[in-house]
């Protein structure tokens, strides 16, 4: 590779992370806000940012990552984005929140409404945990029955009743399921194998009359990158209406990212009809904390004050963070999803012949631009295949690109993520790390 390190030595002594974590520790429990972030899976000192801009990262020591976390998802332009800086500072000149409708929210609505055929209307919110909870009340709502049905390895937030056998950081940690969820919640959660038909069939052969909804990711990417088999999204639709339940996809991860219009613009329409409900989060956001859910007007008809499910939220449609996810998504045009697909082929490939000339076993899993590299030699259809795979090869590998300046998702369950800012540079500094990574992955220490 032509490309020049970025650094001379290799990233090992990051004192000025390790100060802010040893602070962070003292006020904030393992010192981190979401439990992925603190590397117990890979070990080591997660690296605190400073700064991003494009696909650069700049940590507390000054030391630069080429980013292949993109904020898992929300950083498809890259960092601080000229064009949604600008939204951003323009939107923040004139207030920061009003407690009242404004425009930029409904301007950012009738964006997704437009983008993603079967979604009517939305109704937006902070999170994808929200928005997914949202969800499950208004399908619980709309149908009157209880219980909710979603796949091992699936993770749609931390609601209580859909941590059962959750992806992300519940999978890194090996947690079979979370303390604090009441025993009652989670009895109202039924939890199947991925891309098993014949268990949704026979779960609903059972309890058909009892089930509100089936959540499902539209393809999972918190267990790695797990797509859907042919025929499994259609076979959720049509066992779900034969029941009267509704079925709600899952969209937060791979919403504008696997195409305009989500992984559905990928895989639907589908035969027997969309999904009933859609949530959305991460790329929509731009960065921001605004997610969203939606889909058939008759049932987004039972919100409140339209109807009786009530949901709420003091900061929802937040104008700043309303302009940021309107800019990025119009952003979002032909050409970025054209280079996105070329950089994620061109990182995916490189790393599996390096990882093929080290004879380490790898499998790579595609849904759109998202990929994983998943540490064993047979394709992954579900959480069980996803578990079964080395992750220490994978904890060897990472830090070797960290020390190189390649900041990978710091979980061997996790997709890689690549933004439109990745330019030849950024790329060709991934390429150049991949050989010694690679022949890390295969050591034994
Ligand atoms: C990230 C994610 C969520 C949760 O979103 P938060 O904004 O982290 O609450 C829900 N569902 C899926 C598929 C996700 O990837």
């Amino acid at each position: 590779m032509s490309s020049q390190p970025l650094t001379d030595q290799p990233i090992t002594d990051v004192p000025a992370s390790a100060a802010l974590l040893a602070r962070a520790s003292a006020v904030i429990p393992g010192g981190v806000n979401s439990p992925v972030r603190a590397f117990r899976a890979v070990g080591g000192t997660p690296r605190f940012m400073a700064a991003g801009s494009g696909p650069w990262l700049t940590d507390a020591d000054g030391n630069r990552y080429v980013d292949l976390i993109c904020s898992w998802g929300p950083m498809i332009l890259g960092h601080a984005h000229p064009d949604v800086l600008a939204a951003v500072n323009e939107a923040a000149a004139r207030g920061f929140s009003f407690g009242t409708p404004s425009e930029n929210e409904v301007a950012l609505a009738e964006e997704i409404v437009a983008r993603v055929e079967p979604v009517d209307q939305v109704r937006l919110v902070n999170s994808g945990t929200e928005a997914t909870m949202s969800a499950i009340r208004l399908a619980r709502g709309f149908t009157g029955r209880d219980v909710i049905v979603k796949f091992a390895g699936c993770y749609h937030g931390h609601v209580d009743a859909l941590l059962a056998s959750a992806g992300s950081g519940v999978a890194t940690f090996a947690l079979p399921d979370s303390a604090g969820v009441p025993r009652s919640s989670a009895g109202e959660t039924i939890v199947l194998p991925y891309n098993d038909l014949a268990a949704v069939e026979a779960a609903f052969a059972e309890r058909g009359h009892e089930i509100a909804a089936v959540i499902t990711e539209a393809a999972p990417g918190n267990m790695g990158v797990v797509p859907p088999a042919p025929g499994f999204t259609e076979g959720l639709r049509r066992v779900t209406a034969a029941h009267g339940a509704l079925l709600i996809s899952d969209e937060v991860m791979t919403g504008f990212r696997c195409s305009r219009s989500g992984f559905y613009g990928l895989e639907g329409p589908y035969a027997g009809g969309a999904p009933d409900l859609f949530t959305f989060g991460k790329v929509m956001g731009g960065g921001f904390p605004t997610a969203a859910f939606g889909g058939r007007a008759d049932v987004m008809a039972m919100l409140a004050p339209e109807g009786p499910v009530y949901q709420a939220g003091t900061l929802s449609g937040n104008p700043v963070a309303s302009a940021a996810g309107l800019a990025t998504l119009r952003g979002c045009t032909d050409e970025v999803y054209t280079r996105l697909d070329v950089v994620a082929h061109t990182i995916a490939d490189a790393a599996s012949a390096e990882l093929t000339a080290a004879s380490v076993p790898h499998t790579v899993q595609w849904a759109g631009s998202m990929f994983s590299v998943f540490f064993r030699d047979r394709p992954v259809t579900d959480y069980d295949g996803a578990r079964d795979q080395d992750t220490d090869a994978f904890r060897r590998f990472f830090h070797s690109m960290l020390a190189q300046g390649v900041h990978l998702p710091p979980s061997a369950f996790e997709s890689w993520f690549v933004s439109a800012s990745h330019d030849d540079a950024a790329v060709e500094h991934v390429l150049a790390a991949l050989p010694a990574a690679a022949r890390a992955a295969a050591s034994r220490d």
